[in-house]
C-alpha cells in the first residue's frame, strides 16, 4: 500500500500497530557477555506470557515520526487563538517553562525536612504574599489542585467557621449562570443549594436577594464578572446583605483574568475567593491539567484554612526561617497531599514576577479590551446577548442565524475551516444557543481582524449557503461525528489484528 506522503495535519496517519512489521526493532543491545539463563528458572511460570501482547513491532523513526505527526492534530495555543470563554485560554510564557524546570523546583521531594527546601518554600510563601495582595485578602492556601477543589475548600472553611460559632446553616446561594462546578462543590460540603435568577443585565437581583437571605443562608456562591462577561456593580449592596444576615460572600475567582491589578476582590467585601492559577496566571491547561487552585480569605478565616501553613521564623542571627506549621487547631486539614501543584505554583509566580504590577494590570485592561473590540465588530453580524460593557468574555447567540437553519453548533464547527479553535458553545444556560468568546490579553490586532473577519464569513455563509455551514469542518480528517453515539458507545480499546510473532 501507498501511503500519502506528509501533509501536515491533515495527512491520513492509521495506528502504530498498522505500521507493524514482524521481526522490526527500534533498538539494539550488546550482545550478552553472560552465561544466558533460562527465564522460567527466575520467575514463577504463572508470570509468564505464552503470547507476546500484540505490541507493534517498529523502528524508532517510525515511533517517533508517528507521535509528531498525531502530535500536529491537536488544536495548541501555540498554533493559533483559542477563544473559548469561561476557560481563559491565554498563552503560556515559554520562560515560565524554563524556570519551573530548574532542578531545584523540578526534582526537590516533598519530604525533604524544611531546613533543605528553604528555597521551594520561600517560593510558595512569596506566591502566597503576591495572591494576597492580588486579591486583597490576606490568607492563602495554596493547597487546592484545581478550582473547584478550591471551591471545596473554601466553603469547608466557610462551613467551620459557622460550627465554631454555633451556626451551621443549610442552605448557599447560586445563580443560575453559575459554573456547574459552584452548586457542585455546595452539594459536597453539604449544603442544599438556593438558585438565584439573573435580572435583565445578567446580574443579581437585589430585592429578591433580600428576600432569600436570611439565618439559613450560609453563603452567597457568585463569579464575578459573572459567565455572562458583566461586572456585577452592586457586589458592595450583595456583600453587606450577606454579612447583615451573619452569611459569607465567596466569589467564584475563575475571572480574575479581567479584574488583576485593577481591583480587589477583599476590597468589595468578598470573604473567599479562589483563583485558577491556570486561567489567570498562565499554564498550558488545554490537556485537562494539571491546574492550581488557592484559596484566598478573609481575617476572620485564616484560622481555618487548610494545613500545613508557611511560617516565618527569625534564626539567631535574624535571618528569615521558613518552616511548615501543622499546629493548627481549627484548620480544615489538609485538601491535598503536599504542596499542592507545585510546578504550577512556580510558574504562576514567574508570571506574576516577569509581568510587575503594571504589566499585570496592563494584561487585564487589554484582556477587556480585546473582548470588547470583538462585541463592538460583531454585533452587527450576531445578536448580542447582553448589551452592556463587556468585561473579558463576550457572549453572542444563534438567533438571528436560525432562521437559516444553522446553528450555534454549525457555526463552532465552520470557525474550524478558518483555523480556529471553535468558541465556548451553549453555555452559560440561561443564553439559548450561547457562543461565548474569550480572546483573553494574549491576541493582537492582526490575529482578533482574522477571526472577526471568519465569523463575519460564516454570518454571510449562514445566510447565503447554510448547507455549506451544516456540514462543516470540511478541512479536517474528520468531519461530523455522531456524537451521541460516540458517547454512548465508545470505542477505546484496540483490538489486535494478529499476534506477535512468539519469542
Ligand atoms: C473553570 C471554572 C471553574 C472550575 O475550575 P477548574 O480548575 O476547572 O476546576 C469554576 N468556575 C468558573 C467560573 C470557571 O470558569
Amino acid at each position: 500500500m501507498i501511503r500519502k506522503a506528509t501533509t501536515h495535519v491533515n495527512q491520513n496517519e492509521g495506528l502504530i500497530f498498522e505500521r507493524s512489521q514482524p521481526g522490526r526493532i527500534g533498538y539494539c543491545i550488546p550482545s550478552l557477555d553472560v552465561d544466558e539463563v533460562p527465564i522460567e528458572s527466575l520467575l514463577d511460570g504463572a508470570l509468564l506470557r505464552d503470547d507476546l501482547p500484540g505490541l507493534p513491532e517498529v523502528s524508532e523513526v517510525d515511533v517517533v515520526r508517528h507521535f509528531t505527526r498525531i502530535s500536529t492534530w491537536n488544536f495548541a495555543v501555540d498554533y493559533g487563538m483559542y477563544p473559548l470563554g469561561s476557560c481563559t485560554m491565554k498563552y503560556n510564557p515559554k520562560l515560565n517553562e524554563r524556570v519551573s524546570r530548574f532542578e531545584g523546583f523540578a526534582a526537590s521531594h516533598p519530604y525533604l525536612p524544611d531546613a533543605l527546601a528553604q528555597g521551594n518554600l520561600e517560593v510558595l510563601a512569596t506566591l502566597e504574599k503576591c495572591l494576597a495582595e492580588i486579591t486583597g485578602l490576606p490568607g492563602v492556601s495554596l493547597q487546592p489542585a484545581a478550582g473547584a477543589q478550591g471551591e471545596m475548600t473554601g466553603l469547608m472553611v466557610i462551613r467551620k467557621r459557622l460550627e465554631a460559632r454555633g451556626d451551621a446553616r443549610r442552605r448557599v446561594l447560586i445563580p443560575d449562570s453559575a459554573h456547574g462546578t459552584n452548586p457542585a462543590s455546595a452539594a459536597i460540603c453539604g449544603y442544599e443549594v438556593q438558585t438565584l435568577k439573573s435580572n435583565s443585565q445578567g446580574g443579581i437581583d437585589l430585592d429578591n436577594l433580600r428576600t432569600v437571605v436570611d439565618d439559613g443562608a450560609a453563603a452567597l456562591m457568585l463569579t464575578n464578572p459573572s459567565t455572562l462577561g458583566m461586572f456585577e456593580e452592586n457586589i458592595e449592596e450583595v456583600c453587606r446583605i450577606l454579612h447583615a444576615a451573619g452569611g459569607f460572600v465567596y466569589m467564584d475567582g475563575a475571572n480574575m483574568n479581567a479584574l488583576v491589578g485593577v481591583t480587589r476582590p477583599g476590597d468589595m467585601g468578598v470573604d473567599v475567593l479562589h483563583l485558577n492559577l491556570h486561567k489567570t496566571f498562565s499554564t498550558p491547561h488545554g490537556g485537562g491539567g494539571p491546574g492550581a487552585g488557592p484559596v484566598a480569605v478573609s481575617e476572620e478565616l485564616t484560622p481555618y484554612l487548610p494545613y500545613p501553613r508557611i511560617v516565618a521564623e527569625s534564626d539567631p542571627s535574624g535571618r528569615t526561617k521558613w518552616k511548615l506549621d501543622y499546629n493548627l487547631p481549627d484548620s480544615i486539614g489538609r485538601v491535598r497531599a503536599y504542596h499542592g501543584n507545585y510546578s504550577v505554583l512556580v510558574r504562576a509566580l514567574c508570571y506574576i514576577y516577569a509581568l510587575g504590577p503594571e504589566g499585570l494590570r496592563e494584561a487585564t485592561e487589554t484582556a477587556v479590551l480585546n473582548a470588547n473590540y470583538i462585541a463592538h465588530h460583531l454585533k452587527s453580524d450576531y445578536e448580542i446577548a447582553f448589551d452592556g460593557k463587556a468585561m473579558h468574555e463576550v457572549i453572542f447567540s444563534d438567533k438571528r442565524q436560525s432562521k437559516f437553519g444553522v446553528h450555534t453548533l454549525d457555526i463552532g464547527k465552520r470557525l474550524i475551516d478558518y483555523g480556529f479553535h471553535p468558541m465556548t458553545i451553549y453555555f452559560p444556560l440561561v443564553v439559548p444557543g450561547a457562543m461565548m468568546i474569550e480572546p483573553t490579553e494574549s491576541e493582537g490586532r492582526e490575529e482578533l481582524d482574522q477571526f472577526i473577519y471568519a465569523m463575519k464569513a460564516i454570518a454571510r455563509e449562514a445566510e447565503e449557503n447554510p448547507e455549506l455551514v451544516k456540514r462543516a469542518p470540511h478541512s479536517t480528517r474528520i468531519g461530523r461525528l455522531d456524537e451521541a453515539a460516540a458517547a454512548r458507545k465508545p470505542v477505546l480499546r484496540w483490538k489486535p489484528v494478529r499476534t506477535a510473532a512468539k519469542g
